[in-house]
């Protein structure tokens, strides 16, 4: 079990949950995602300096996003994860967020990694979407080897010659980093599919093959999410999925929130 602050932990029994938006859009966004999740997951998702791939894209609200952050703790006082892009934004992100999250495109960026090795602050680590376990491996060992021993890794899909999702899902990645490694390793089937449609049915497969935790996209109107959209579950699926999550914890002898 690793112990992430006085609030959280991941491992052991614990099934760590993380679900929210995708990006942070507007204060009305967070509040109805926060009121219906609160007290049914442990960190709340709040991105806002978003890597797209076209820079002609929603960027994220950055600075403006971490204000509607606040607010968010204000009231309902929940644990929130958010991406770093730059070391230059470790600062003030650090000031909003319980969890910093290096995306799969940052995975080999060694001096941001290097950085977030000197936080005190969790790291939720995702695995490059075309990374070998080994430089998965290795990305998670800059953090730790700047003496941040708090990361925990995350498969989110990897990239394959078939498009029907918009990744693979490499559930056998997760088995085996529980066999080699002592860190926690949660899944992230949002953007492993890419297809909301398929999200609750990975969840469940990630949390039976051994999975320390989850991190799951929703939205209050899905189809008018401005990112990544088809992937957004509603808050009604999500709490569908959490039911349905729980049972398959309890069945390996484990727990949600
Ligand atoms: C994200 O979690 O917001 C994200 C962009 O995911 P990934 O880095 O896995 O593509
Ligand atoms: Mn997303």
């Amino acid at each position: 079990m690793l112990k992430l602050n006085d609030q959280l932990s991941v491992g052991g029994s614990r099934i760590l949950i993380i679900a929210g938006a995708c990006a942070v859009e507007s204060l009305t966004q967070m509040k109805s995602i926060v009121e219906f999740l609160h007290n049914k997951i442990d960190v709340l998702r709040c991105c806002v300096f978003k890597p797209r791939t076209s820079p002609h894209t929603f960027q994220g609200l950055g600075v403006v996003g971490l204000q509607i952050v606040e607010q968010i703790q204000q009231t309902y006082k929940v644990p929130t994860i958010t991406e770093v892009m730059d070391i230059s934004q470790i600062p003030i992100v650090s000031q909003y967020a319980d969890i910093l999250q290096v995306g799969s495109r940052n995975m080999h960026n060694f001096e941001l990694l290097k950085a977030l090795g000197t936080s005190k602050k969790p790291i939720v680590l995702k695995r490059g979407f075309a990374a070998t376990i080994e430089e998965f491996l290795m990305a998670a060992e800059y953090i730790k080897s700047f003496g941040n021993d708090k990361v925990i890794l995350c498969e989110r899909g990897i990239r394959s010659f078939d498009s029907s999702t918009r990744n693979v899902l490499d559930l056998g990645a997760v088995v085996l980093l529980k066999k080699i490694t002592n860190m926690p390793v949660i899944v992230d089937p949002s953007h492993a599919c890419g297809r909301r449609d398929l999200v609750t049915d990975l969840a469940k497969a990630a949390i039976a093959c051994g999975a320390d935790g989850l991190i799951i996209e929703c939205h209050p109107e899905p189809d008018l999410s401005i990112t990544d959209a088809a992937q957004a579950l509603s808050l009604e699926d999500m709490g569908i999925l959490l039911t349905k999550v729980k049972l398959v914890a309890e069945s390996v002898g484990r727990h949600i929130c």
